[in-house]
């Protein structure tokens, strides 16, 4: 077969971005192309039938899915760090629809429902503007952070998310042992869960004399160091969460005028919900 005479009416990159990350973390060739201008394509008609596929959209894999059709400079979406899926789906929806995306919420004060229009190129303009802080120095110690790739830290909101379940239903348990075990069996899962978080967003720890890179021993240290550190770390990654969450939306209610912020994710929710 020669080729296509319908290649050049297939579909073309609609906008290009810089990757937030700009490709730091990410073993050579995951990101095939120039990360400080990835071409971002439309979602094709097979794209939005996946975005509707709720099954899909729990485990993630809508969201890898996406990214993969209309950002083919990453082929393994899995292994992006989480710091650039919010910024990817966010070109990927004005790719798709535009500019502009309505988000429906409810008045803090009177109730009222409104929809909201936001401007979504002013939020991939604000992640260029912020860093990802990977420094946690203490006196002797001086570590360095990474962003989780997206396997783990869906992988993480999933358990997180089961866990949360289970402090609701623990309520209606009525025996007062019962209800103490299963709240320690919980409280050590997250623990774990916790430790685990941080061992893999830590990517080197350094002494005055030698640097750890190898994960067993990063996480063995973990489940034994000072909580002082075990802290200072949790404050980070904490921080950096925030930061890199979208940026929330100054809104007034047109019933009452109160004002309030809005907040929105692209992964799941938002993005999906009104496609
Ligand atoms: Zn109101």
């Amino acid at each position: 077969m020669g080729q296509n005479p319908l290649q050049k009416y297939f579909r073309q990159p609609k906008i290009f971005i810089q990757l937030p990350s700009l490709g730091l973390y990410y073993p050579p060739g995951l990101v095939q192309g120039d990360v400080n201008r990835l071409p971002i394509y439309g979602m094709t008609g097979m794209d939005e039938i996946l975005v509707k596929t709720p099954d899909a959209l729990l485990t993630g894999e809508s969201t890898v899915r996406i990214i993969q059709s209309c950002c083919p400079g990453i082929q393994d979406a899995w292994q992006v760090c989480n710091i650039d899926i919010e910024p990817l789906l966010t070109a990927i929806r004005i790719a798709t629809f535009g500019e502009k995306m309505s988000l429906s919420r409810k008045c803090g004060n009177c109730g009222a429902e409104h929809t909201y229009d936001v401007d979504l190129t002013k939020s991939l303009d604000y992640f260029k503007t912020i860093k990802y802080e990977n420094k946690v120095v203490t006196k002797e110690l001086s570590i360095t952070l990474k962003p989780l790739v997206y396997k783990d830290s869906n992988q993480f909101g999933i358990k997180n998310f089961e866990i949360q379940q289970r402090f609701k239903q623990m309520i209606a348990i009525e025996n007062p042992e019962e209800r103490q075990a299963v709240l320690s069996n919980l409280y050590n899962e997250i623990a774990n869960l916790q430790k685990q978080i941080y061992s893999l967003s830590i990517e080197s720890v350094e002494t005055a004399d030698v640097k750890v890179e190898e994960h067993a021993y990063i996480k063995e240290w973990i489940e034994n160091c000072d909580k002082e550190i075990f802290d200072l770390i949790g404050d980070k990654i904490g921080e950096n969460n925030e930061r890199w969450a979208m940026p929330s939306n100054k809104v007034k209610c047109s019933e009452c005028e109160h004002e309030q912020l809005v907040n929105m994710t692209m992964d799941h929710s938002d993005f999906f919900g009104l496609a």
